[in-house]
């Protein structure tokens, strides 16, 4: 989940990392009453997930009400990439000296946290490592020892900091690695941190993003949590079972899968014999009686669904839980579909009992190429082609 800037300040806050004092608005009043209670200048700042907001226009200054107003009226509701900007984050304006850019991201080629540091801050890290990679310091850190503050000192020095600058900029370092893994983040970066003119040392920018598969572990952040928009109705009620679905536009025949590689080959299957895929669940791991039932109504109730392929592997999953599922909805719903399944490995022989007791066409030892032909010949059999 990726964090609006005025909540990764809220953590930055709690984190002790110095950011400038600033307020959230979601209209005019409030950003006035901001303005009067900071003093001018002010920096008013679009609060949208995509980063750029700078070069697109949507961080402003106002040195007076008058100005605040125009700059106001201007960015609520303004779309930056896409996105449409529904509160500002109004900040007293620091006059900076210099601007650096301090970050950690998790790098998907070691597995291992990066820790990147350049005194070229307030553009990109994109830009920075394409245009000065001999002013971008990495070091990568260890996910169960924190670094050493002589290890952050060298880094920092790197960058050409000393004195108290140097101090400062170390204590913020530490508690951003703090930061990265107290919250499970994918992603933490202050750009820019900035020096002011009185040599104080600020995060201006905060940007986290937080592992999606921690946030039940990381509870303070609940509070941000939003409404996730699925814009496909199925694709929402197959996430509220634990379930992912993709759905594939017009065609007749629904899949449910054990495993994403086994579905997407069952696609190509069923595609080769002139079938058309519309939608396909993946059961994943934990598939239990209930997901299974669910993803099997869901399928049902997609419209051009003729025939459908349930194509399972009992490895971490119990083939008899699975088939349970499936018994549950033919004998709830009667389906007029055809259905077809191919099941295979842990406690196989009590799922196929089960499935057979129903005379659902059903694959035992075959391949996933016979269950797609046996999907196609009982389709025409029952006129769904
Ligand atoms: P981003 O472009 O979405 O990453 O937005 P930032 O929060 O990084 O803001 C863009 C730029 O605005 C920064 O790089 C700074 O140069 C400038 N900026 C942000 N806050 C202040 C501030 O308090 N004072 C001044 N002078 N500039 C600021
Ligand atoms: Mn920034």
């Amino acid at each position: 989940m990726k964090l609006y800037e005025f909540e990764g300040k809220t953590i930055f806050r709690e984190m002790t990392i110095p950011v400038p004092r600033g307020k959230v608005a979601n209209n005019l009043d409030e950003a006035k009453n901001a303005a009067a209670e900071l003093g001018y200048p002010i920096v008013v700042k679009s609060q949208v997930l995509s980063g750029g907001r700078g070069k697109a226009g949507a961080v402003k200054f106002a040195e007076n009400e008058s100005e605040m107003v125009n700059v106001v009226n201007g960015l609520l509701g303004m779309q930056i990439s896409g996105e449409r900007a529904e509160k500002l984050l109004v900040e007293e304006k620091i006059k900076i000296s210099r601007e650096f850019y301090m970050g950690i991201t998790l790098e998907p080629q070691s597995s291992l946290p990066l820790l990147m540091i350049s005194a070229q801050g307030g553009m990109d890290i994109e830009h920075i490592a394409k245009n000065y990679p001999h002013q971008l310091f990495k070091m990568h850190l260890d996910p169960v020892q924190r670094p050493k503050n002589h290890q952050m000192i060298d880094i920092l020095l790197k960058t050409g900091l000393n004195g108290k600058v140097l101090t400062q900029a170390a204590n913020i370092l530490s508690r951003l690695v703090e930061c990265y893994f107290k919250y499970d983040c994918v992603t933490v970066e202050i750009n820019p941190l900035i020096i002011d003119e009185e040599g104080n040392v600020l995060a201006a920018d905060s940007k986290i993003e937080i592992d999606d598969s921690a946030l039940f572990r990381v509870k303070s952040v609940s509070c941000f949590k939003r409404k996730e928009e699925i814009p496909d109705p199925f694709e929402a009620e197959a996430k509220s079972f634990g379930v992912s679905y993709v759905g594939m536009g017009n065609g007749n025949i629904g899949l449910i899968a054990g495993g994403a590689g086994l579905g997407m080959a069952s696609m190509d299957m069923i595609s080769a014999y002139g079938g058309e895929p519309v939608n396909f669940l993946d059961l994943g791991g934990g598939a239990t009686a209930d997901k299974t039932a669910a993803s099997l109504k869901i399928v049902l109730k997609t419209p051009g669904v003729r025939g459908i392929l349930i194509n399972l592997f009992g490895g971490i999953n119990n083939c008899e839980h699975m088939a349970n599922g499936i018994a549950r909805v033919v004998d709830e719903l009667k389906p007029l579909q055809t259905i077809v399944v191919k099941m295979r490995g842990h406690s196989q022989e009590e799922g196929w009992a089960i499935l057979e007791k129903r005379n659902i066409p059903l694959v035992k030892y075959g391949t996933t190429e016979e269950a797609v032909r046996l999907l196609m010949q009982e389709m025409k059999k029952e006129g769904g082609l």
